[in-house]
């Protein structure tokens, strides 16, 4: 199968330069092997969800150039299919109705990142309800649903980080597959969704290092091939803590609102790429630049004086 690779952003916020640099390696690694790449607009978690911010970051990615070949894909639009996904686990016994009021139960539509947001492991409280208590407990609750994780090492070779394995039922337990108000789960949303739209390459920050494993599960359950995983690790503050939580100077709305030129972002981007100096350069030289073993496999800080200066900001 051809390349096709894909950007996923959840729109709960404005685009930092770390997404930003994530972005743009994807679309980087799918141009230079004449592959495609897709967008594809992770909505689920409707509380946290703008319009705004998706707006913003579809001009933040055409302010780039960084173009997508395909309608968007948005996933509030394709609930149908995550049902249809979890109905055939259903019929193979993968996932089991779980009526515990826990808080990871409605975090479950957002992709967790970072092994803190993980929450504890689930201890199996719901596995072996008999039927008569599963109707006795619905009366009163709607249930999520679990996915019956497989114990046993789960490893893969990730293309930047090396060989990585996770023992899910250790290390997480049944994990939440369809929140008991009914949306489905970042993680198989993101399983069903990559393999409906022939992904073959999976790049993203390396906090999601961590949920492939359960995202493998997943494949394996619903017997579908699974795609080629790059995790790129993050961008830092100078603080040592990733970029995601900040704002302002970050943000790439803000930069493209103050008139900057697309080819200083697309300069300093490429720094923290191994692929330039910090100055000014256009996309279409960058696809020139660009070769698979330039993809960083280590942290970068964003220092407040190179972006400063990098970005010609006052
Ligand atoms: N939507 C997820 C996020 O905002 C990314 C999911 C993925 O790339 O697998 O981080």
């Amino acid at each position: 199968m051809s390349f096709r690779g894909r950007f996923a952003p959840s729109p709960t916020g404005r685009l930092h330069l770390g997404n930003a640099r994530s972005a743009l390696l994807g679309w980087l690694q799918a141009r230079a092997a004449g592959g495609q790449f897709l967008l594809r607009v992770e909505d689920l978690d409707r509380a946290r969800c703008r319009p705004q911010y998706l707006d913003d970051l579809m001009r933040d990615l055409e302010w780039l150039g960084l173009t997508w070949d395909e309608p968007l894909l948005f996933q509030s639009a394709r609930d149908a299919v995550y049902r249809d996904a979890l109905a055939r686990l259903e019929r193979e016994d993968r996932v089991y109705p779980c009526f515990c009021t826990r808080a990871e139960i409605a975090r479950a539509a957002s992709a967790p990142h970072g092994l803190s947001d993980e929450g504890p492991r689930y201890p199996g409280t719901c596995a072996r309800l008999s039927s008569a208590e599963i109707s006795e407990r619905s009366r009163t609750r709607t249930p999520a649903y679990r996915f019956r994780t497989q114990p046993g090492e789960v490893s893969f070779v990730d293309g930047l980080q090396g060989p990585y394995a996770q023992d899910v039922e250790a290390a997480v337990g049944d994990f939440v597959v369809r929140r008991n108000d009914g949306v489905a789960s970042y993680q198989l949303a993101v399983v069903v969704d990559d393999a409906a739209t022939d992904i073959t390459h999976v790049l993203r920050g390396d906090d999601l290092l961590s949920s492939t494993p359960r995202q493998l599960q997943l494949y394996a359950a619903l017997k579908l091939t699974a795609p080629e995983f790059f995790h790129v690790p993050l961008v830092l503050g100078e603080d040592g803590k990733r970029l995601a939580k900040r704002e302002g100077a970050f943000a790439l709305a803000e930069l493209r609102e103050r008139g900057l030129p697309a080819e200083r972002v697309l300069g300093l981007l490429a720094a923290w790429s191994g692929l330039g100096d910090g100055t000014p350069v256009a996309l279409a030289e960058l696809v020139r630049r660009f070769h698979p073993e330039a993809l960083p496999r280590t942290p970068v800080v964003a220092r407040e004086q190179t972006l400063v200066t990098a970005l010609g900001l006052e």
